[in-house]
């Protein structure tokens, strides 16, 4: 079997099973780390190698290695599901493996297989399956978050890709993203800051991104918002998505339109499944430029009756406001988000194992 690459070195001392259960039942998200990681580590001599899971815990890093000065890191998010029959499943991985090695090419990492990468997330899983959380019911939606990055790890100040490099698999059990499921969210127009530039990192999971959203995302709290909305960096006029999740427009007539992809966009798997489980619903999926004045005067006139968010830590999330530094835009036609509801749950179905998989997206 292949995942016999991954050599494995059991903690000696793992979390004992009742403090694991009061965890799983109070996760948060992003908090607690099961008890292992994998490992591969990369140099430009050797190649991929040394495949590994082994106890969960700090990494030891030369106060040079490249990735504290200069960023070139790279990350991704998937969830582990648990279905009533106790079996356990990653949706569409190779859909992260694929962005994983975009975003590589993008931060000059080396890209690691589709193979490793999937492999990886089944021998930490096959390690910490107990950290998998069993939903209560069918409106909990905990799962295990799984977080594979890879970091240049060369003892080195020169500013060139690293000769060395570093990839792990984290895991972490996670409740709803936003407590409270489906309640609208209220979301900040970032008027000067911009998330991503033609040409740029935009369109890979890099941490710089994420780091360069922080600002927006302190004048989203500011303004009691959660999330921030970029526009396009050249014109300013072109709705892109938010800091981590994208963006859906749903008409009156049965369109539903997201943003077309561009280098300044991050492909969501989420989004890439909502496009086709919208045609199951009987919608019409377009992908095409969007811009703030259409959503202002869809928004008011009706012709646009639902807006919402998109990503594997939040599912599908209503936008219920567009805050900006001069106004509120919010639906006239605010309904009760009856296609994002029905797509939400479609989603939710699927990934717990409740509706059948007919396309092979369960791993
Ligand atoms: N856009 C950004 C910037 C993100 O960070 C994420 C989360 N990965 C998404 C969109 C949604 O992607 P996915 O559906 O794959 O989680």
């Amino acid at each position: 079997m292949s995942l016999e690459r991954f050599s494995v070195s059991p903690s000696t001392r793992p979390t004992a099973e009742t403090i694991r259960n009061d965890i799983l039942d109070n996760p948060g998200f992003g908090r607690y780390f099961t008890d292992h990681m994998a490992h591969v580590r990369w140099t430009l001599d050797a190649g991929w190698h040394g495949h590994e899971v082994r106890p969960y815990g700090p990494l030891t890093l030369d106060p040079a290695a490249a990735v504290l000065h200069y960023g070139q890191e790279i990350f991704e998010g998937i969830k582990a599901y648990r279905h009533a029959d106790g079996s356990v499943w990653t949706f569409r991985p190779e859909k992260n493996a694929e962005r994983f090695r975009r975003s590589a090419r993008r931060l000059a990492l080396p890209e690691l297989s589709d193979e490793d990468f999937v492999d990886s997330l089944k021998a930490l899983l096959a390690r910490d399956q107990a950290w998998v959380p069993t939903p209560a019911s069918e409106a909990d939606e905990s799962s295990l978050y799984l977080r594979p990055f890879m970091i240049a790890s060369e003892t080195f100040l020169g500013v060139r890709p690293s000769h060395e490099v570093d990839y792990y698999v984290i895991a972490s059990p996670a409740a709803a993203y936003f407590q409270g499921g489906v309640k609208p969210v209220s979301i900040w127009l970032s008027s000067h800051y911009k998330r991503a530039a033609p040409g740029g990192t935009g369109y890979a999971k890099c941490g710089g991104n994420y780091a360069a959203s922080l600002a927006a995302q302190k004048e989203a709290a500011a303004h009691e918002c959660s999330q921030v909305a970029f526009l396009d960096a050249a014109e300013n006029i072109w709705v892109e998505e938010l800091g981590g999740m994208n963006l859906f427009f749903v008409f009156r007539d049965g369109r539903i339109v997201t943003p077309r992809l561009t280098d300044t966009i991050l492909e969501g798997v989420t989004r890439d499944s909502v496009l086709t489980l919208a045609r199951d619903e009987g919608l019409t999926p377009e992908e095409r430029p969007i811009s703030i004045e259409e959503w202002r005067e869809g928004a008011a006139s009706g012709e646009i009756t639902e807006i919402f968010a998109c990503g594997t830590a939040a599912v599908i999330t209503p936008v219920g406001e567009l805050v900006t530094e001069s106004d509120r835009i919010r639906l006239s036609a605010q309904g009760d988000n009856a296609v994002a509801k029905r797509l939400r749950t479609r989603l939710l179905d699927l990934q717990y194992g409740r509706r059948e998989d007919t396309r092979g997206w369960l791993t």
